[in-house]
């Protein structure tokens, strides 16, 4: 009887580790889909996205969080919370450091946030493809246990390529889930609206394209996500900027950057959806919007 909870095995795992070291493309390897913007700049994800795996008898919810990383506005505390939340209840961790660099002061920093967590952790040295020492390395990023009394378990893999290890990964994450119900319905990969979904994958594209300071002052939002009888997907977004003079820097020049990064995420969107789409994209300006509570809870930063 797959109903009774004796039966099943089901639980939290938090994804942690300092910006860009490929906490979100590792999530994404783990459900074969996107759940989860990815880009070379730090600090793409803000949210603590969760994604879902299922086989018929365990479910493992995965929280992608925002890298840990010293706060410098309101938008920044709130990311940094994310991560005390993701941790405060969970079943199991995973720790994803770079392997092609050794640790800075910011893994130090998550290092001592976990270490002494009475939770099965997975420390994971990733982009090994691209790590000159590997081994080096991630005994560096053991060290950082030391002393470290709970199970942990070290794995070396690159999740932009998806390896075996990632699966295999994903099967011993499995194993030590606790005897639960499960917390979503078997099918379900995230727990995220569409629209928010698809507002990230139009983030993502637009802090990929823009330059300077302005990736991380775009927020991005649905408006309306309507589905015609032969299958389009009409979906209405905004990118939000905080100055009027940040309008004009992301439409670019004749309109050239805005249409950009528009054809990017509507390719991005007809390939997850495997659907054709039509994707109106606007700039609209909220002063300030990083520094202003009500508008983070607009932007759904809360
Ligand atoms: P996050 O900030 O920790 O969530 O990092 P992301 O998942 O957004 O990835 C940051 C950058 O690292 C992106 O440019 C990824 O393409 C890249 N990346 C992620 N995994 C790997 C990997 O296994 N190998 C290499 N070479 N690059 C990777
Ligand atoms: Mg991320």
């Amino acid at each position: 009887n797959p109903d009774s909870p004796s039966d099943t095995r089901a639980g939290f795992v938090a994804i942690v580790g300092k910006p860009n070291v490929g906490k979100s493309t590792l999530l994404n390897a783990f459900l074969n889909t996107k759940v989860a913007p990815t880009s070379h700049r730090p600090q793409t994800t803000r949210r603590g996205v969760r994604g879902i795996f299922s086989d018929g008898t365990h479910q493992v919810v995965f929280v992608d969080t925002p890298g840990v990383h010293k706060p410098k506005d309101a938008l920044g505390k709130y990311m940094n919370n994310e991560v005390s939340t993701a941790l405060s209840d969970i079943d199991a961790m995973i720790w994803v450091v770079d392997l092609r660099h050794p640790p800075t002061d910011e893994d130090r920093l998550v290092a001592r946030q976990i270490r002494d967590l009475p939770k099965p952790l997975f420390l994971v040295g990733n982009k090994q493809d691209a790590a000159k020492y590997p081994e080096e390395a991630i005994g560096l990023y053991e060290a950082l246990l030391e002393g470290r009394e709970a199970d942990t378990t070290v794995t070396s893999l690159s999740a932009q390529k998806n390896d075996a290890k990632v699966t295999a990964l994903r099967a011993q994450i499995l194993d030590v889930l606790p005897e639960n119900p499960f917390f979503f319905p078997q099918g379900s990969a995230s727990d995220q609206s569409r629209e928010q979904w698809a507002a990230e994958i139009v983030r993502e594209q637009a802090m990929m394209k823009l330059r300077d300071e302005l990736p991380y002052a775009v927020a991005t939002r649905v408006n309306r996500w309507t589905e015609r009888d032969d299958g389009l997907q009409r979906i209405e977004a905004e990118i939000v900027v905080e100055k009027a003079a940040h309008k004009g820097m992301v439409i670019g020049a004749g309109g050239k950057q805005l249409r950009e990064i528009g054809t990017a995420a509507r390719k991005q969107l007809e390939t997850l959806l495997n659907a054709k789409v039509f994707l109106g994209l606007e700039v609209v300006v909220i002063p300030g919007w990083r520094e202003d509570p009500e508008a983070l809870r607009e932007l759904g930063y809360e």
